[in-house]
């Protein structure tokens, strides 16, 4: 239950965290985002990278390669959103290819967080910087508020639902460690995009630096 519920209320938070401070995206939420990609990176990298090669089997590497490709296709429609990279337009449509290819990540990042509850944490924790930013992005468009709203919604109930598919009987055992294996390389792109983008100037940050360094230790003893 908590599997479903938490990453709602990550978005949730990121929304009203939007709406009250309405923050521009600062060097604060900046911090947020690279821990955040730290932290996601290293839950995958420590527990479910390992869970899934421990089944013999040498194909799985290319359901890896297959989600890194999956997330570079879903970055074309969303132009990186999923990892905090937004480009401000005074659009007063709905943005129907960002909506889409979000809610897409969003499902496929959903399928393993019942199961494996350090990927639980590290999705909810990736969750809060980047409902803060889309958000940001919404409200500060000419898009009516009730669309931002039903915007937010959706997005939220999408790791839910992928997680409630997962659980569903036609999704068989077999099937479980290839599905784990595509998310592994839709979130190896996603949070080292994040941390390659945090460097972009490469200028030395020491707050940067630390926040990242919080991410691998958490994430290690967790
Ligand atoms: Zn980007
Ligand atoms: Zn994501």
């Amino acid at each position: 239950m908590t599997a479903l519920l938490l990453p709602i209320f990550a978005v949730l938070i990121g929304f009203l965290i939007a709406i009250i401070f309405k923050p521009t995206v600062n060097s604060g939420i900046k911090l947020l985002l690279s821990f955040s990609g730290a932290f996601l990176l290293s839950t995958t990298i420590f527990e479910f990278l390992p869970e899934i090669y421990a089944v013999q089997n040498k194909e799985i590497g290319i359901y890896i390669i297959a989600g890194l490709l999956i997330q570079i296709i879903l970055e074309f429609g969303s132009k990186g959103a999923e990892h905090g990279h937004i480009h401000q337009k005074d659009s007063k449509t709905f943005p129907w290819l960002l909506f889409v290819s979000l809610c897409i990540h969003a499902l496929i990042e959903g399928f393993p967080v019942s199961e494996n509850e350090h990927i639980l944490y590290g999705i909810v924790v990736h969750k809060i910087p980047i409902a803060i930013i889309i958000s940001s992005f919404l409200l500060l468009s000419k898009m009516k508020l009730w669309q931002s709203i039903i915007f937010i919604l959706v997005f939220a109930s999408m790791t839910p639902l992928g997680s409630f598919i997962n659980q569903q009987a036609f999704i068989l055992e077999s099937y479980k460690t290839p599905i784990n294996a595509f998310v592994v390389g839709v979130l190896l792109h996603v949070s080292t995009t994040i941390l390659f983008e945090s460097s972009k100037n490469h200028q030395f940050n020491a707050s940067k630096l630390g926040v990242i360094l919080l991410g691998f230790i958490i994430a290690y003893y967790l």
